[in-house]
């Protein structure tokens, strides 16, 4: 039997802000453990967020840049989980209205050549969480919250991705695109970008796809691509084995090359997602949307055919 992989990636990437996302504690990477924390990302009763300005301009930015349409009226949902990285027991996200839509990214079609699209299903914005440090000599876990309230962009891709090549070429140009746009460093080892994947197989010319699983938080390209093709692999023997694939989220282990699997996949209904009451809805004009992408740079496809044609380079 001939089998085509279906894939479709959630990105996180930790923007380029001076200040967290709701209040005014450094984004800075590193830093003694929770130092960089006060009383609003640590969660403390009768605090209120307030948002970054810049955040919203880094979404737009990059909506732009990624061909999305920008919702004008958008706003935050609470995202409730109970988890000792989130001292709230809730992250501040967007459901609903996410701030841009339907955009995509140009790469090299892997299974029928030429160039095809992947198309961005939204982008929205919403916090990170504290880091947990799991230390095996004293036998305990440390939480570190500097990390918590750093501002995020999640973008996510419609199951568009056919192969482990094109997941990763479709990383490279994301990451390329937010560089260029400045709104992220997408410094892999440091987590501000990383990627959820999500993975399933079907018969070649099947109209339905197989169930899928998801790896999260991966970042190394190599991890990337080796993740897709164990997956793939994993899940096609299951199938020939004549048994089910289970929709559930797994570890990927990059250095032992197998993915385990860590629980059954939540649905939105289980964080209870309801309207964010402590923040405004945001309005975004014409005029302000404008303003944004007149100030975007050259984007790396555009620089790159002014090169190919100003100085007659090889692709
Ligand atoms: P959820 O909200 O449960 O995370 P979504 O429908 O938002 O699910 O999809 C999350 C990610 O999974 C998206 O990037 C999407 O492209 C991808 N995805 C959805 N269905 C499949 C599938 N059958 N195979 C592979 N990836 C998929
Ligand atoms: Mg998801
Ligand atoms: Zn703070």
């Amino acid at each position: 039997m001939d089998y085509v992989t279906v894939c479709g990636l959630e990105v996180h990437t930790e923007l380029a802000t001076k200040t967290k996302i709701f209040c005014n504690c450094t984004t800075e990477f590193g830093g003694e453990p929770n130092t960089h924390v006060c009383e609003i990302c640590s969660g403390m009763p009768g605090t209120l967020p307030v948002v970054n300005k810049r955040v919203v301009e880094f979404a737009v930015r990059t909506g732009l840049a990624l061909n999305c349409e920008i919702t004008r009226y958008n706003k935050f949902d609470r995202k409730n989980y109970f988890y000792p990285d989130l001292p709230k027991a809730y992250q501040i996200s967007q459901l609903y209205l996410p701030i841009c839509r339907n955009g995509w990214v140009e790469i090299n079609d892997s299974v029928n050549g030429g160039k095809k699209k992947v198309r961005i299903h939204e982008i929205h914005m919403e916090e990170d969480a504290g880091k947990l440090v799991h230390d095996d000599w004293t036998d305990c876990t440390l939480v570190n919250y500097n990390r918590c309230g750093v501002p995020l962009l999640e973008i996510v891709s419609e199951p568009d991705i056919a192969s482990a090549d094109e997941a990763v070429e479709y990383v490279e140009k994301l990451r390329a695109i937010l560089q260029f746009c400045g709104v992220s460093d997408c410094k892999m080892q440091e987590g501000s970008l990383r990627a959820d994947v999500n993975v399933s197989v079907m018969e070649k010319g099947a109209k339905e796809f197989g169930t899928r699983t998801e790896m999260k938080n991966i970042n190394s390209f190599k991890a990337i691509h080796n993740a897709i093709e164990a997956e793939t692999e994993r899940q096609i023997e299951l199938i020939e084995d004549g048994e089910k694939v289970v929709q559930e989220t797994r570890r990927w282990d990059d250095s032992k090359g197998v993915s385990t699997s860590m629980r059954s996949k939540e649905d939105a209904q289980d964080y209870k997602y309801f309207p964010e009451p402590d923040l405004p809805p945001i309005k975004l004009s014409e005029e302000y949307i404008e303003g944004i992408r007149s100030t975007l740079p050259e984007l790396p496809e555009a620089k790159k055919a002014r090169y190919i044609s100003d100085y007659s380079l090889t692709e």
